[in-house]
């Protein structure tokens, strides 16, 4: 049984990753200001007496004793890290340095959930973890872009300067239940628009790319991570390599609800990314892992927890 620290553990996945660590018999600490988190995720957990929830920001030192340290809490949806911009650095940078510190006072193994936005809007198709990336320092999407660079900059200088055992996850586009309906990613957004029957909104012409990873599948991947001996590291890319446009994505959510919602254009926001596709071959050969759970799947069990939330 390890003690271990989820920061962000009230989040989309944050909680999939306390229940499973909570089922494999560990203790769990859930550290979350609620930010962009949801009590009801966690709500199952509260009685469980193997869990602990902790109200607090993670940009103000904390001390704890724990084993493990998986360090999520940061904004992730686009619409979200861009509305406070300098708290979504202040999380990533400061947090990160927080998490780092009680790792090192500690002696905890620390896994950082970093991300596919490191590599920006990438000249390289698949990104491998050796590709430095494109991103824009100034544009909107900078504050979690950048954020997440200097995030995995001080993982690897505390690893080189104080020894401490890290891992360093790049996280590419997940789904799954848990996903606030009104959180602006895509893929919550188009079920709850063709579940109501509303307009499908694409951004840009919807030849966009992205390769969604079902939680279950990136909870596995993580775990297998943070398992790996000492001397590995990472980054490595998690992610599911099954590529899709963002029209390929509403024709087949449309098609799973049964909708009968169109398709209607907006603007490209700055600086989208135009494809996205993880090579996993890395966190085969390290981890022995990649997805399991067929897209349309993973979708269907999606789509059914958005139709119960509008019951309850
Ligand atoms: P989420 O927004 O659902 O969860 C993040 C959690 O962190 C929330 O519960 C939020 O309240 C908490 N949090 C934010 N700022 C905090 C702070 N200052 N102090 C304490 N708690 C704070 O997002 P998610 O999709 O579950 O993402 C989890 C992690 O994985 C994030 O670090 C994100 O950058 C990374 N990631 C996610 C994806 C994805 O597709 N979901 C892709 C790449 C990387
Ligand atoms: N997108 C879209 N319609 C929406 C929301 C997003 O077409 O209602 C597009 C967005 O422009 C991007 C892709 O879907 O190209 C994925 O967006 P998301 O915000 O989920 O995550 P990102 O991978 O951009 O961080």
């Amino acid at each position: 049984m390890q003690r271990i620290l989820v920061t962000g553990g009230a989040g989309f996945i944050g909680s999939h990753l306390c229940k499973r660590l909570l089922d494999e018999g560990n203790e769990v600490l859930c550290l979350d200001n609620f930010s962009t988190g949801s009590r009801r995720n966690i709500r199952p957990f509260l009685a469980h007496p193997n869990f602990g929830l902790i109200t607090h920001d993670i940009t103000v030192p904390i001390s704890l004793e724990v084993d493990r340290i998986y360090h999520l809490a940061s904004p992730a949806s686009p619409v979200r890290y861009q509305h406070q911009p300098v708290m979504t650095v202040r999380t990533n940078v400061q947090g990160s340095l927080t998490a780092l510190d009680l790792a090192r006072a500690t002696g905890a193994t620390i896994l950082q959930a970093s991300t596919s936005e490191i590599y920006g809007d990438p000249e390289v198709h698949p990104q491998t973890e050796s590709y430095w990336g494109r991103v824009n320092p100034i544009g909107p999407r900078s504050c979690y872009d950048e954020g997440k660079r200097c995030a995995e900059t001080l993982f690897f200088d505390y690893r080189r300067q104080y020894g401490i055992p890290i891992k360093v996850a790049r996280i590419f586009n997940t789904y799954g239940p848990h996903m606030e309906a009104d959180d602006g990613r895509v893929v919550s957004n188009f079920i709850v628009q063709a579940l109501a029957g509303d307009d499908i909104t694409l951004y840009g012409d919807g030849s966009q790319t992205r390769s969604f990873c079902y939680v279950a599948d990136m909870v596995e991947g993580l775990v297998k991570l943070m398992a790996t001996p000492e001397s590995f590291t990472g980054p490595v890319n998690l992610g599911n390599p099954h590529e899709v446009t963002m029209r390929e994505l509403a024709a087949s959510i449309i098609r799973l609800t049964g909708s009968r919602s169109r398709l209607t254009f907006l603007p490209l926001p700055q600086d989208d990314p135009k494809r996205r596709c993880p090579d996993i071959a890395l966190a085969k050969r390290e981890l022995g892992w990649e997805p399991r759970i067929p897209f349309e799947e993973g979708l269907a069990a999606t789509i059914a927890h958005f139709k119960k939330e509008g019951r309850d």
